[in-house]
């Protein structure tokens, strides 16, 4: 059996993981918008960390130099999806950054968000950049499929941030050549990013100055 046959791994998110996901997906916030300034941001770093270790090992941008961001939708399945072809993370990359709070600022979030009432804690929800999991603001599940730079294997994380994820070896026609795409199967009430005018608006509004060029491609359900 190859790996990528292999069955997924179920996980518990971290205690704090769930928390921060339950009072994320429950605010009142309604500005949610900022996912995609955050998944951009993430890819956008990506981008650059692949950048910075290529000063070093230039192989690892393959005959794929150029840094970019691809937003595509596909409104027949309800799809958003955010890929880069910046360094990518491995398996157990993804279990760690994606299953744990490892960052110091997320943890002041919570307890300020906790502590905070309506409209306020819409505001901190803005205020603090709360990354990766405000993809569940908009999203029933999210599918992270990532191959990191220089690597032959690839894996898919997968969750309806309601407590566990999964985690798999994923074949790597399945996976970017090198990077991370992020699929959002969107909320029947998040539609709209699946409209080209709102996305690009969107984007403008919120990822102005992304160093990284970004392209918006329609698929055919
Ligand atoms: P932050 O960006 O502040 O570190 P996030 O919650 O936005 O926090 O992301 C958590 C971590 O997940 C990142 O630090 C990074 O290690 C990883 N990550 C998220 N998106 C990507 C991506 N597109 N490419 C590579 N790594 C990513
Ligand atoms: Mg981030």
């Amino acid at each position: 059996m190859t790996t990528a046959e292999a069955a997924p791994e179920s996980r518990s998110f971290e205690a704090d993981v769930a928390k921060l996901l339950h009072l994320m997906v429950h605010s009142i916030y309604s500005d949610k918008d900022v996912f995609l300034r955050e998944l951009i941001s993430n890819a956008a770093d990506a981008c650059e960390k692949l950048r910075y270790e290529a000063v070093t090992t230039p192989a690892l941008l393959g005959d794929d130099p150029q840094p970019r961001i691809t937003l595509a939708i596909d409104a027949e399945k309800r799809l958003l999806t955010v890929e880069d072809n910046g360094i990518g993370m491995s398996r157990d990359e993804m279990v760690e950054a994606l299953g744990t709070i490892a960052r110091s600022g997320t943890k002041a979030f919570m307890d300020r968000l906790e502590a905070a009432q309506g409209a306020e804690g819409a505001q901190l929800i803005g205020q603090f950049g709360v990354g990766f999991y405000s993809a569940f603001m908009v999203a029933e599940r999210v599918d992270v499929i990532s191959r990191r730079a220089g690597s032959d294997t690839a894996a898919i994380w997968s969750s309806d941030g309601k407590g566990a994820y999964t985690v798999a070896p994923i074949d790597l026609d399945a996976a970017p050549a090198r990077g991370t795409r992020v699929v959002l199967h969107l909320m029947e009430d998040a539609t709209d990013y699946t409209e080209r005018f709102t996305l690009e608006r969107t984007v403008k509004a919120q990822s102005g100055h992304v160093p990284v060029p970004i392209s918006i491609i329609e698929k055919p359900g």
